[in-house]
């Protein structure tokens, strides 16, 4: 009897040791679902590099990828590049329009290497809405690898193009500040952050007389008197903020003033 009520307490136990290894498992299982999920989501943004290690993928497509890389193979062999000739002054491939569209800008030359389409714009979003710094450094080095002489001049200062300050503050971070230093690295180049925003509201879904009529919003010290200028920025769309931006340093005596992005809206 003795052996009998051994053995069914041994089985008892056993089964209760088995269960708690079913529910340790699927504990287990629970917690790394839970937390591919979370580092996939978009409550993420704030702790980018977290989410890249515990699930990298491709910003653009969302495919696995290997750590440490932003884009797969595929979106590389996507990546938008703009077809030369580019107009020196706008930017854009040639034939530009009549006139051209920043024959009224502050700026004499603007260049960026690629459209603004596809995984450009994932990569500008990885800088700008999860911090992710790697960013910046690949669209540095893409822009001083091809930039031509005639926009990082010799002994030009980069100036960063300042974010509107509450979207700064939303986002905890000056990307173009961040692109310019990433880019001065590089090329060799002073940066002197010369320009000040003020608050202007949000720009998305004004049209573009709108945004040209609502005048410039930036302002600038008096760092840059006599010295070249290259203004730093994610993209280049309308062209009024790089306007704005230009025409502010053109006031503080600034000389000649090119723009330099990584994405260019065609
Ligand atoms: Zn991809
Ligand atoms: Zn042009």
């Amino acid at each position: 009897m003795m052996a009998q009520g051994t053995g069914a307490h041994d089985h008892e136990v056993s089964a209760v040791a088995s269960t708690q290894r079913l529910w340790q498992r699927i504990g287990t299982l629970a917690l790394w679902r839970v937390a591919a999920l979370v580092a996939a989501s978009p409550w993420m943004a704030p702790i980018g590099p977290l989410n890249l290690l515990l699930a990298p993928r491709c910003v653009s497509c969302r495919t696995s990828c290997a750590p440490q890389q932003l884009l797969c193979a595929a979106c590389w062999r996507a990546m938008p590049w703009l077809p030369d000739p580019l107009c020196e002054r706008c930017g854009l491939p040639q034939p530009c329009g009549t006139p051209c569209p920043a024959a009224e800008w502050a700026f004499s030359r603007s260049w960026a290497p690629l459209d603004y389409a596809g995984p450009v714009i994932a990569l500008i979003r990885a800088l700008k809405e999860r911090g992710a710094i790697q960013a910046a450094d690949l669209m540095a080095a893409t822009i001083v690898a091809r930039a031509p002489a005639r926009v990082l001049l010799d002994g030009a200062v980069l100036v960063p193009v300042p974010a509107d300050p509450w979207r700064r503050r939303r986002r905890g971070i000056d990307h173009a500040a961040v692109l310019a230093d990433a880019i001065a690295r590089r090329s060799g180049n002073d940066i002197v952050a010369a320009l000040q925003r003020r608050p202007g509201g949000r720009q998305a879904g004004r049209s573009r007389a709108q945004r040209v009529a609502a005048g410039p919003t930036v302002q600038a010290n008096g760092a840059l008197v006599g010295r070249d200028a290259v203004l730093v920025d994610d993209v280049h769309t309308t062209g009024a903020t790089l306007h704005a931006a230009a025409l502010a340093l053109n006031k503080a005596g600034a000389g000649r003033i090119a723009c330099v992005t990584f994405g260019r809206s065609i």
